[in-house]
């Protein structure tokens, strides 16, 4: 694939965002012409110390799958924390992904058998979920972390975010759905 030149703007900066995961519907990912997603994990669809999908989760998956929306877990956490949380799910599941880097969603939407034009990602961290989707082109929906880890590294990462934050709340007037 030929790699593209991208502003760092347009690489760190949310497509969308949202107050929840499931705030993102089946019905305005069919009007962006979506029909796979690559999801991350931790602080996305549960925090870290939440080991199985609880209902609203299993729920939602099975909203999407009714809408022949298929997706795809791709997490940068390890294999048994993927592997038991994607038990009930019985997704394509990918554990230590590499994100930002590209090479496991390739071979995620190789699988799914969909492409950069009608695939998105779906995570609560610009510098691993957006970058890994804008790196592709893929759409980036971003959630706000469910529930933040207190380190010094984690603020320091949350801090970088923060101006792209504010350009995605400055182009869309404050709109987070
Ligand atoms: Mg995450």
């Amino acid at each position: 694939m030929k790699k593209k030149k991208y502003s760092l703007t347009y690489l760190l900066t949310p497509d969308y965002m949202f107050e929840k995961f499931d705030s993102i519907t089946p019905a305005f990912l069919t009007s962006l012409g979506i029909k796979a997603l690559l999801i991350d994990i931790d602080n996305t669809l549960a925090p870290y110390e939440q080991p199985e999908p609880d209902e609203r989760i299993i729920n939602w998956f099975a909203a999407l799958r009714a809408e022949g929306i298929s997706a795809s877990l791709i997490s940068n956490n390890h294999p048994p924390r993927v592997e038991l949380f994607n038990r009930s799910l019985g997704l394509d599941a990918y554990p230590d992904s590499g994100k930002p880097k590209s090479r496991t969603l390739l071979i995620a939407m190789d699988k799914m058998g969909s492409n950069t034009e009608n695939t998105a990602v779906i995570g609560d961290q610009l510098l691993t979920d957006a970058l890994a989707a804008h790196n592709l082109g893929l759409i980036a929906l971003i959630v706000p972390p469910i529930k933040d880890k207190t380190t010094l590294f984690f603020k320091f990462k949350r801090w970088l975010e923060k101006p792209y934050i504010k350009k995605y709340r400055k182009q869309k007037g404050d709109n987070i759905k």
